[in-house]
């Protein structure tokens, strides 16, 4: 049935709510290039701030999902879980519990991304690791998820074409920030992938896209509510995003830190915290797919895939199926340590700073058609609430050219708050809704 688009858009202006069959016209005509992008725009501001009820974020999420492939692998009778983290800085989980849980009979099938704005991206991580290609077609693709049990690759052009040309457009319409958008076009994307649960990992604080513990747990109960709604088991952890994430932000650092933490090697009181969280997901991942039946069993499984080699021996065997060479890992040319100015206690990290800082470096793109530099990046020698003498390095710094540390070092030196007293700790997990 036609309909006329303004007003679809005036309905949303107005606060009433749009008919499936109206989100539908919308949505497919932009995709097929009949609906502007002025008119879309028009229509995702008035979402942004009118709102949407589930039912509409109900059929908008499964609009954008059927605009493209779904992804099926009923062939393969493992469970399949995959684990969606809302982004932070330092977050490198996925490289470490994708071989756990699969190494424990779980089916990870991943379409990861990039990094955006001040957080790190998967894919950009992946590919720090010399051959290591994420470009799949999905015949590539659902074979290496039956031989290992675990695949990345990132967002093309037939997974939910329309999330991806909405997406584009919310970017530079300020209408990123809308919490129904958000689930739809995280939760369209997450379904493509043919998965029967997932695990989210909603992140709040100063380096995450929700800065309070409150938004996020809205966020994740608004993303657990679709997902229970289309037929998926889905788990929510709400975790701390006060400081990075282990000792190092970057790309090729950040896969270093994680063959660490898999090789079972001595870590770090930070790199204690990525092996912590990576754990409480991989347990939780194992738990909802059934292949235990509670989270402490789960737990007990995941480890012991660290101590007995198999969850490294999964990972360098899923980097040789992309084509990767570990042996290969970048190195910077050059360091420089940030060093303290005054004594006290580590008082408080802004993670965003820290990210931002590791973009500066080149770890990161300020435009979407940067390179990235694979081997820069940051680590952090201290956690919130240690002593730090004047004197000590705080930071150290690894890129290509000499002329990028003057800037970032300024910045990290604003990031990290010396106190005289010891302050109070958050926890790494903040609540988890299962
Ligand atoms: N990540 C997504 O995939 N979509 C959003 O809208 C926000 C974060």
């Amino acid at each position: 049935m036609p309909f006329l688009v303004t007003e679809i858009i005036k309905k949303k202006r107005l606060g009433l709510v749009n008919t499936k069959e109206e989100i539908q016209f919308l949505v497919e005509g932009y995709t097929k290039n009949s609906v502007p992008d002025y008119q879309m725009a028009a229509w995702l501001m008035a979402v942004t701030l009118k709102g949407m009820s589930d039912q509409e974020t109900h059929d908008l999420t499964s609009i954008m999902l059927h605009s493209g492939k779904v992804m099926n692998f009923s062939d393969i009778t493992r469970p399949k879980v995959d684990k969606h983290s809302t982004g932070g800085v330092g977050d490198k989980t996925t490289l470490i519990l994708g071989p756990i849980v699969a190494a424990c009979g779980v089916v990870m099938p991943t379409i990861a991304g990039r990094g955006l704005g001040h957080t790190g991206g998967t894919l950009d991580k992946l590919e720090s690791i010399p051959g290591f290609v994420t470009r799949l077609d999905s015949a590539k693709f659902a074979r290496i998820l039956r031989d290992d049990g675990l695949c990345f690759m990132g967002q093309t052009d037939e997974i939910c074409p329309a999330d991806k040309k909405i997406y584009a457009l919310r970017d530079v319409t300020s209408t990123i920030e809308s919490f129904p958008l958000i689930c739809a076009s995280i939760m369209s994307k997450k379904f493509a992938e043919g998965i029967d649960g997932l695990v989210l990992d909603v992140k709040a604080g100063s380096g995450a896209f929700m800065k309070t513990e409150d938004e996020a747990v809205a966020l994740a109960q608004k993303l657990k509510g679709i997902g229970t709604h289309a037929g998926k088991k889905v788990a929510a952890l709400i975790t701390n995003m006060d400081e990075p994430l282990g000792s190092w932000v970057g790309n090729a650092v950040e896969v270093r830190e994680c063959l660490k933490i898999m090789r079972n090697e001595k870590v770090t009181t930070r790199e204690e915290k990525t092996k912590e969280l990576s754990l409480t997901l991989a347990a939780t991942m194992i738990l909802i797919g059934g292949v235990e039946q509670s989270l402490a069993a789960a737990r007990k499984k995941a480890e012991q895939t660290i101590i007995d080699g198999t969850a490294i021996r999964k990972f360098e065997k899923v980097c040789r199926a992309h084509g990767g060479d570990l042996s290969a890992l970048p190195t910077a040319r050059f360091k420089h340590e940030v060093i303290a100015t005054e004594t006290g206690f580590l008082g408080s990290l802004n993670s965003e700073e820290i990210g931002n800082s590791a973009i500066l470096l080149r770890a990161g793109r300020k435009q979407v058609s940067d390179q990235i530099d694979p081997a820069a990046g940051i680590q952090i020698h201290k956690s919130l609430g240690d002593e730090v003498k004047k004197g000590e390095p705080l930071f150290t710094l690894f890129a290509e050219h000499k002329k990028l540390f003057e800037d970032c070092e300024k910045r990290l030196l604003g990031s990290a708050r010396i106190t005289a007293q010891r302050p109070t700790l958050k926890p790494l997990i903040l609540r988890t809704l299962v």
